[in-house]
C-alpha cells in the first residue's frame, strides 16, 4: 500500500479542525423552491434556480420528450456527432435573449470559462481581473499562461491603474469581470471597464452565470449558464459571429469533450420560451431579495444574490443550523469559496418564495444576529 490514503485522511482532518472540511448532504429536490434533507422539508434559499424553471411543467416535459425521440446521451463531442439539431435553435435563442450576434453552447459554465480563456490568450497577454471573480475565471486564467493581474474589487480606477501601468508591455489584454458576483450579489461596473477596454485596447469579458437579463454595456465577450436561470444544465458564451466561430474550433473543453445530451438542450429552449412568454418573471427574485434586505435593515439588494457575512466559519454553520432548525435553508459559504474571515450565510431569492417565508425567515436570522452581535 502506498502512502495516499494516511496522506488523505490528515489531509481531511486539518480541513475539518479549522471547520472548511465540506460534506456531501443528500439534497432531494422534488418542487421548486424546496429541498428535502433527512427527510425534513426546507424552504430553499440555496438553490440558483432562480425562476423555479428546473420543475416547471414545459421545461420538463420537453426534456422527457426528447429522450424518448433521441435517447439519453450525445454519442460524442459536437465536432464529431454530437451536434444535434437542437443547438443551433438554442443558440440562436440564446444569442437574441442577450442581444448578441451568436452564441456557443459548451459543457458547463465552468467548461466555458476554462475553455475560452486560454483560447484568446497566450503567454505574451495580460488578464486583469475583479478580484472576487469566480473560481472557473481564476482557473481559465492559469490555464492560459498570460500574465494575470488582479484589481480592487469593483474599482475600475484601480483597472485603469493596472493598465496604464502595464497594457503597453503585453501583446493582448483581456479585463475580466462576473456580472454579477456569485458570493455577495452586487454588480460590476461594466459600463466603466467598456469604456477602459475601448481606450486601453483590451477585450471584456463578463461571466452572467447569475444574471437574469441581457449585459448592461456592451462585452466583447459575455459568458452565461443555462444551469441557474434556465433550470438546466450547460454553459454559453455570447459573441460577435467570428469569435464565435473561431472559439468553437479552438476551445479545448469544447473540443474535447462530449455534448450535452439533447433532453438538456430541449429544457433549455422551453425555458426560454417560458421567459419570453412572460418577462416579468424576471423581477420577481429581485424583489423577493428586497424585501429580505428591507427587514434585516440591510443596504438594498442588487440581484437576488444576498449575503449575510458572519466572519467566522463557526458562526456561519450556527446561524445556518438555526434556520434550518425553524424549516428554512441557507447553507453556509465559507473559505477557499469566499475570502478568509467573510463566512456568510447566502441567500438566493427565488420568483416563487413565498412573502410570509422570506419575512418570517428575516426575522429568525435577525433575532439570532441581535444575540450573537
Ligand atoms: C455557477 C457559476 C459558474 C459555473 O457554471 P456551471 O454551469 O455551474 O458550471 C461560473 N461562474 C459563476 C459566476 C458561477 O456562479
Amino acid at each position: 500500500m502506498t502512502s495516499l490514503p494516511e496522506v488523505a485522511r490528515k489531509k481531511l482532518q486539518d480541513l475539518a479542525d479549522n471547520a472548511q472540511r465540506r460534506e456531501l448532504a443528500i439534497s432531494l429536490r422534488e418542487e421548486a423552491g424546496f429541498v428535502k434533507r433527512g427527510g425534513k422539508k426546507l424552504v430553499s434559499f440555496s438553490c440558483n434556480d432562480y425562476l423555479g424553471l428546473s420543475q416547471h411543467k414545459k421545461v420538463k416535459k420537453a426534456a422527457a420528450k426528447a429522450v424518448k425521440k433521441y435517447g439519453s446521451g450525445a454519442g460524442a463531442s459536437r465536432l464529431v456527432t454530437g451536434n444535434h439539431p437542437l443547438y443551433r435553435e438554442l443558440e440562436k435563442k440564446l444569442a437574441t435573449w442577450k442581444g448578441y450576434e451568436a452564441a456557443l453552447v459548451i459543457g458547463s459554465g465552468y467548461l466555458a470559462n476554462i475553455g475560452i480563456i486560454p483560447a484568446l490568450l497566450g503567454k505574451d497577454d495580460l488578464i486583469i481581473a475583479d478580484k472576487l471573480v469566480h473560481a472557473c475565471l481564476i482557473d481559465g486564467a492559469k490555464l492560459s499562461g498570460a500574465e494575470f493581474m488582479r484589481f480592487k474589487h469593483n474599482d475600475a480606477e484601480d483597472c485603469k491603474r493596472l493598465l496604464a501601468a502595464h497594457r503597453k508591455n503585453f501583446r493582448h489584454c483581456l479585463i475580466v469581470t462576473d456580472e454579477v458576483f456569485s458570493m455577495d450579489g452586487d454588480l460590476a461596473p461594466l459600463s466603466k471597464l467598456a469604456k477602459l477596454a475601448k481606450q486601453h485596447d483590451a477585450w471584456l469579458m463578463a461571466d452572467g452565470a447569475h444574471s437574469l437579463n441581457k449585459p448592461s454595456a456592451n462585452v466583447d465577450i459575455y459568458m452565461g449558464t443555462l444551469s441557474k436561470t434556465l433550470g438546466s444544465y450547460g454553459g454559453f458564451i455570447c459573441a460577435k459571429k467570428e469569435i464565435i466561430d473561431y472559439l468553437a474550433t479552438t476551445a479545448r473543453s469544447f473540443m474535447f469533450s462530449t455534448a450535452l445530451p439533447p433532453s438538456t438542450v430541449a429544457s433549455a429552449i422551453a425555458a426560454i420560451d417560458v421567459i419570453r412568454k412572460k418577462p416579468s418573471l424576471a423581477d420577481t427574485p429581485i424583489k423577493h431579495a428586497r424585501m429580505f434586505t428591507k427587514a434585516l435593515g440591510l443596504p438594498e439588494a442588487k440581484s437576488p444574490i444576498v449575503p449575510l457575512i458572519l466572519g467566522e466559519e463557526k458562526k456561519a454553520l450556527a446561524v445556518s443550523a438555526a434556520l434550518s432548525k425553524a424549516g428554512y435553508l441557507a447553507v453556509a459559504i465559507r473559505p477557499p469559496t469566499v475570502p478568509k474571515g467573510t463566512s456568510r450565510l447566502r441567500f438566493a431569492f427565488s420568483a416563487l418564495h413565498k412573502k410570509k417565508d422570506i419575512l418570517a425567515m428575516a426575522k429568525i436570522a435577525k433575532r439570532y444576529l441581535q444575540q450573537t452581535r
